[in-house]
């Protein structure tokens, strides 16, 4: 989360301060992308996040309900089972959690289909008819923008938060997700909540989501199409810990991955977006980079850059000064260790690899 807020751009950090989705929005979105992505750990802490500051247990309840539609019972299921035991830990904690109030009784003569047929029409704008599968049709109309959403424990504009926050989190549903954004616009989401989605789902969720988000946004408001920052998949090359020890010789955070350090063996080293060394010596030794995943830079002194992308290994001679990171919009994981190592071998710290020279690559 803080690799996230240390890349977010001027335009982000003044968004982040005067953001126009109240704390508890930010937790709905957390809870649906989390939801979605099937991550119970996270979304634990994104419930607690909402719970803590003025979200019901009944909205709670109500989003992760809803978002069977879109994710299916399986992560809905898994994610009220989650909700459960939150409430459960925060009352033997002695935390305080607000019950929330239940959806009204539907009233007298409720229509499914009828009510579902004016709130779709409502959220897309115009009459949708899906004649092609008119079970499908039925389905949409009767039973989630009816019989769901006639729920009145949750506004139709948090539940479009919930949906497009959702989407954000699902590989290759970007003609709903679009659809989507244009719904919540026609359900009372304003402009500037829409657009702080994605900054929300940077901080919380991850780069993957958001740039999903963001790219379906661009596209709804006709703007420029984000550069999409290249994500890894830490379940491959874990991610490990900050990397503090050497925090000072570093621009941008890394983390540091030992592999069996009790037989000797190699250190993942994971640097976010943008982040690389300061120019540095290792002396009586040489160091092997093998990149392992997303793409970055290795560059020794007075010579050009070599692109380091997974596969590609790099022997750095002892005493050449040299530095390694990520490419500004990637990601970037490699494996080092040191071999040919004499009596006496250190390393030494130089100055840092400028704006000047890494903005060039
Ligand atoms: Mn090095």
């Amino acid at each position: 989360m803080l690799a996230s807020l240390m890349l977010a751009s001027s335009q982000n950090i003044i968004a982040q301060n005067n953001m126009k989705l109240s704390e508890k929005h930010q937790a709905l979105v957390a809870i649906a992308a989390n939801e979605a992505r099937g991550n119970i750990v996270e979304l634990k802490v994104a419930l607690n996040e909402g719970l803590d500051n003025g979200l019901t247990v009944s909205e709670a309840k109500e989003a992760l309900s809803q978002l069977y539609a879109y994710t299916g019972f399986p992560r809905s299921l898994n994610a009220l089972g989650a909700l459960q035991q939150v409430v459960k830990e925060r009352a033997e904690a002695g935390k305080p959690t607000q019950t929330g109030r239940e959806a009204d009784p539907l009233p007298a003569g409720y229509d499914a289909l009828e009510q579902g047929t004016r709130v779709q029409t409502q959220l897309t704008g115009q009459p949708f008819n899906y004649q092609f599968a008119p079970q499908t049709d039925y389905y949409l109309k009767a039973h989630l923008f009816g019989d769901i959403f006639a729920h009145n424990n949750l506004s139709f504009a948090d539940r479009e938060i919930v949906t497009v926050s959702a989407i954000s989190a699902l590989e290759g549903c970007e003609p709903q997700l679009v659809a989507h954004v244009g719904g919540a616009r026609n359900m009372g989401v304003t402009d500037d909540q829409l657009h702080e989605i994605p900054i929300v789902l940077r901080q919380r969720v991850g780069e993957a989501e958001a740039n999903r988000c963001a790219a379906a946004l661009a596209r709804v408001f006709s703007e420029p199409a984000p550069t999409a920052v290249q994500t890894v998949d830490f379940s491959v090359w874990p991610k490990g810990e900050p990397n503090t020890a050497y925090a000072q010789y570093f621009i941008g955070n890394s983390y540091l991955a030992p592999l069996d350090a009790e037989h000797g063996g190699p250190v993942n080293v994971t640097f976010e977006p943008g982040c690389r060394n300061n120019w540095h010596i290792h002396h009586k030794q040489v160091q092997v980079l093998v990149c392992v995943a997303g793409r970055g830079w290795y560059q020794e002194w007075g010579k050009p850059a070599i692109e380091l992308r997974p596969g590609v290994v790099v022997a750095i001679p002892a005493e050449a000064k040299h530095w390694h990171g990520a490419a500004r919009d990637s990601w970037m994981q490699h494996l080092t260790y040191h071999t040919h190592i004499e009596d006496g071998a250190s390393n030494e710290w130089l100055e840092p690899v400028t704006d000047e020279v890494y903005n060039k690559l």
